[in-house]
């Protein structure tokens, strides 16, 4: 009987996905394994049947921004076509766990953007109104009322940058981001798609204009469609087939404190005094800083930025002063002009590219995959990414959320 269970045991699956070969083609390639790659391999086999796919990746899934990021959650930006593609996201935050059969631990534990000018004051009230006309959750809050919702704050006139104010979104929050990625990655691998690591895509195979396939580290793969989700390298990557993305590479830092007792109880963001911090399950303080200013692909954390955030951060919570930093690391973040991303189609028919989510997409990670999976199953934008396109950059529309993308993720 013991001998049964032994031999029964070892035939179940004792790995969260398959680890296959990669096939000589595909119906449908995604660049990529952080959050974005997966959720649209996901939901192009999920919601478009197209379950001969393979998710590409470098190095290993979620090793790119996916797990690096500070997982803020939020849906309270400025311009509708923003609005509207980040509460696709937040209603579908609001499902995943079920969807995905994965407790993703999303909190919604709420945001509070801190204002300490009198232009803060006028920005978020303002941001205020346009997010209720879009049908979003925000508030304005006096330095009371915010304080009432984070103790912990410090709202007393003797600071550099007293608290005159603060938007607030009751159903923001943050979530696991490991969790996210290993469940997308187990619904997609369950759903046929071959997640592939150790596979860098580095070039194109084409037949004229058309995308026919890529180049990989582990040789050649046709394709009939391909989407780019290689958020960091996506001007690296386009470069390859001749595409130049209005994208630079940043590096963006973050950082943990040693793990404490609950005593921040939602997220906070000032970007006058440059810092956000929340209080992740298990405990640690993360905050983070604006990107370094010069162009890069380091991935570590370094001393003079960490220092200017626990400064920072010490001005809004005088109590965290005995903290201990645990970790520090960086991510390597597009941005694009407008601070807003590209999500779409390119020149070459059958290549689809999504990028520029600068210093907020994981908030986005759901709906990327939805529109994405949509725009390469369609071969037509779905009308929340339809603005997102590579030519607004030469016919002006541009949509300026550099208001949202400061420090504030
Ligand atoms: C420190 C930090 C804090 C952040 N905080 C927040 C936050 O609080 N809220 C928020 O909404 N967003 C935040 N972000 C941004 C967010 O993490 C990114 O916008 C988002 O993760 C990008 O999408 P992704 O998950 O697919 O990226 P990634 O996880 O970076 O995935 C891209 C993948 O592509 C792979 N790749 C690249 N080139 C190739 C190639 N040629 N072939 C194969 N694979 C390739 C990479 O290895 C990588 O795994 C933060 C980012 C950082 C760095």
């Amino acid at each position: 009987m013991a001998e049964e269970q032994a031999a029964g045991a070892a035939e179940l699956p004792d790995v969260l996905w398959r680890n296959p070969e990669p096939r000589d083609s595909y119906d449908a390639i995604v660049v990529g394994g952080g959050g974005h790659g997966l959720a649209t391999a996901y939901y192009l086999a999920k919601n478009h049947g197209i379950t001969n796919t393979a998710v590409l990746e470098r190095g290993w899934l979620a090793g790119g921004n996916m797990a690096r990021n500070t997982t803020i959650i939020r849906s309270n930006y400025l311009w509708d076509e923003s609005a509207a593609i980040y509460e696709h996201a937040l209603k579908l935050w609001e499902g995943l766990a079920d969807e995905l059969g994965v407790d993703v631990l999303f909190s919604q534990r709420g945001v509070l953007n801190l204002a300490h000018t009198l232009q803060d004051v006028r920005e978020g009230t303002r941001r205020v109104q346009a997010n209720r006309l879009n049908g979003i959750d925000a508030e304005w809050l006096t330095p009371e009322e915010a304080r009432a919702i984070c103790p912990i704050l410090d709202i007393s006139n003797s600071t550099r940058y007293p608290v005159l104010g603060a938007t607030f979104q009751p159903r923001a929050g943050i979530a696991k981001h490991d969790y996210v990625a290993w469940a997308y990655a187990r619904g997609a691998d369950r759903l046929g798609v071959d997640l592939v690591q150790n596979c860098e895509v580095t070039g194109f195979l084409r037949d004229g204009d058309r995308v026919v396939g890529v180049r990989t580290t582990r040789g050649d793969i046709r394709a009939g469609l391909v989407g780019m989700a290689a958020a960091g390298r996506s001007s690296v990557l386009a470069d390859t087939v001749g595409l130049r993305l209005p994208v630079q590479s940043h590096p963006l830092q973050a950082l943990v404190s040693e793990l404490l007792e609950p005593v921040h109880p939602t997220v906070v963001m000032s970007n006058a005094v440059h810092v956000y911090v929340s209080q992740a399950h298990k405990g640690e303080l993360v905050m983070g800083a604006g990107v370094d200013q010069h162009n890069g692909y380091g991935q570590r954390g370094s001393v003079h930025v960490i220092e200017q955030q626990m400064a920072a951060a010490l001005e809004l919570f005088p109590v965290f002063a005995r903290a201990r930093v645990l970790r520090t690391w960086g991510g390597v973040v597009d941005v694009t002009p407008d601070a807003s991303p590209v999500l779409g189609l390119t020149p070459f028919e059958n290549l689809y590219v999504n990028c520029g989510w600068g210093t907020g997409g994981f908030k986005a990670t759901p709906a990327v995959g939805w529109v994405l999976a949509h725009t390469m199953a369609t071969g037509a934008p779905h009308e929340l990414n339809a603005p997102y396109t590579l030519e607004r950059f030469t016919t002006g529309a541009l949509i300026d959320e550099h208001g949202a993308a400061a420090v504030a993720h």
